[in-house]
């Protein structure tokens, strides 16, 4: 109920006025207000005199006494006290909307520095917390099904603890959820949505939905343990804080969303590499590595020769090269098959491959039952021990061999071949070299090693 003072609107505003009606009519009055206490002229105990209302809606706020005629004094006095009282409502106005709008400017300007949604909401929560005289602040965030997302609250034992709403009050908020308008529940107890449960705490509240162009994502509660007094100012002031805060939040959220799903790209990235990576390694490993055997294939040895023989150029070192053929080889597939073949192949190989210390060295399937053994930094007499070495190593195997004609066991020749490498001499050079040694080797009974210096013919 706005008051108005009636003494100081006679006092400051009518004297004038109420000195010229009473010169002009010449007749007596006096104003009183409604205590009885005088307010312009003095008390006539003349009988005759009536009292007249000052009023503004059936609201007396004084009277005038006199004679009949002077009712009209009486008119004008409530005319003039209901614009005293107009005026005091747009003043009322005024201020309420100048606080608004401050109020708007400063929480646009701090909601528009917040990036996550705890921030807003944070912000939103403390904001409401020193506007309204509350018990609880509660921001109640949906998904798109409207299941609740997440509640954000600073006093949690009067709204959901982080997973439900109370079902007194739910009623009265999914009401304000689906009509998107914000409403004022002062005793929740005569509101017929809410349902009497011995455990609510909560008497009044006070919400407004988080309105985004594409729906509302939550509401704003505010709740009391005692019935509240909120005016449709309170409700203003929560709309414009809402209003304000709702796309922050949406924004929030969606940026929230696109991290989380950039991390799981991220990661999903990572881990895609390294499997890449991994089948990568392994396809060079097949591409160099021989399948039966598993030592190198013709391939890597074709590289690696070619790499070690720059090397060793530029350092000038000694580069020894080993070719290395099973003997009767042909007499054993023919008689034990294939796969017995086979199998000596891969014990062959193993043989070579523990012969061989150096982490330079390398051992490869040069082709059929031939293999090759490169050794950098070897001199002739190093790699002639090597050869030797390897030969005795695959006679112990004691692999039998009943058809060989040059032992009962499988056996091995060997041709050996070493080289510092010069402009003068090639690659290819070094190969043949080996190649020639092996097939001495052979032609001088197999089961042996002959070595062709480069200088031989
Ligand atoms: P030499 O003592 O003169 O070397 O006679 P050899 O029989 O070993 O040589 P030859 O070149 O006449 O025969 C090589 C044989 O090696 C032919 C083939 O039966 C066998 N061979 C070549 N590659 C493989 C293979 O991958 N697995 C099997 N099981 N045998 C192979
Ligand atoms: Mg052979
Ligand atoms: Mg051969």
């Amino acid at each position: 109920m706005i008051k108005i003072n009636l003494k100081k609107l006679i006092d400051k505003q009518l004297p004038n006025f109420l000195n010229k009606i009473n010169n002009f009519s010449h007749l007596p009055f006096t104003i009183i207000d409604v205590k009885g206490k005088i307010l312009w002229g003095e008390i006539n105990y003349d009988q005759t005199n009536h009292q007249y209302p000052i009023q503004v809606n059936s609201h007396i706020y004084g009277w005038v006494i006199g004679d009949e005629e002077i009712s009209i004094l009486a008119d004008l006095l409530s005319v003039f006290t209901q614009q005293e009282l107009d005026k005091k409502i747009l003043a009322i106005d005024t201020l309420e909307k100048y606080e608004e709008i401050n109020f708007l400017y400063d929480i646009s300007g701090k909601i528009s520095n917040c990036i996550s949604t705890k921030e807003v909401t944070d912000l939103v929560i403390e904001e409401a917390k020193k506007i309204f005289d509350t018990n609880s602040v509660s921001v109640l965030l949906f998904n798109e099904n409207n299941k609740l997302r997440k509640t954000l609250s600073f006093s949690s034992d009067l709204l959901a603890n982080n997973s439900l709403i109370p079902s007194s009050i739910k009623p009265i908020l999914t009401h304000i959820m689906v009509s998107g308008k914000a409403e004022i529940v002062n005793d929740v107890s005569s509101d017929p949505r809410y349902i009497p449960e011995p455990k609510n705490r909560i008497k009044s509240l006070l919400c407004a939905p988080l309105t985004t162009q594409k729906g509302i994502i939550g509401l704003v509660v505010i709740s009391n343990t005692e019935s509240t007094n909120y005016k449709s100012h309170h409700l203003k002031l929560l709309t414009a804080l809402t209003s304000q805060a709702a796309s922050a939040i949406k924004n929030a959220l969606l940026y929230e969303e696109l991290k989380e799903y950039t991390e799981t790209l991220e990661q999903k990235v990572t881990e895609r590499t390294t499997l890449l990576k991994k089948a990568n390694e392994e396809l060079e490993r097949l591409a160099t590595v021989d399948g039966l055997t598993k030592v190198a294939n013709r391939r890597k040895f074709d590289r690696y020769l070619e790499n070690e023989w720059l090397r060793m150029k530029r350092a000038n070192s000694p580069l020894a090269l080993i070719l290395c053929d099973v003997d009767c080889f042909k007499l054993y597939n023919d008689n034990y098959g294939h796969q017995k073949g086979d199998q000596c192949l891969k014990k062959v190989a193993e043989t070579l491959k523990i012969s061989v210390k150096r982490p330079a060295d390398l051992v490869a399937r040069y082709g059929g039952e031939e293999f090759a053994i490169i050794l950098p930094n070897t001199h002739c007499e190093g790699a002639a021990k090597v050869a030797e070495q390897i030969r005795l190593k695959i006679c112990n195997l004691q692999i039998p061999h009943a058809y060989s004609l040059v032992d009962k066991y499988v056996t091995v020749s060997l041709g050996v071949t070493c080289v510092i490498p010069t402009e003068s001499e090639t690659l290819e050079q070094l190969i043949f070299r080996a190649d020639q040694a092996l097939y001495s080797a052979k032609g001088n009974g197999r089961n042996q090693f002959y070595f062709k210096y480069y200088y031989d013919s």
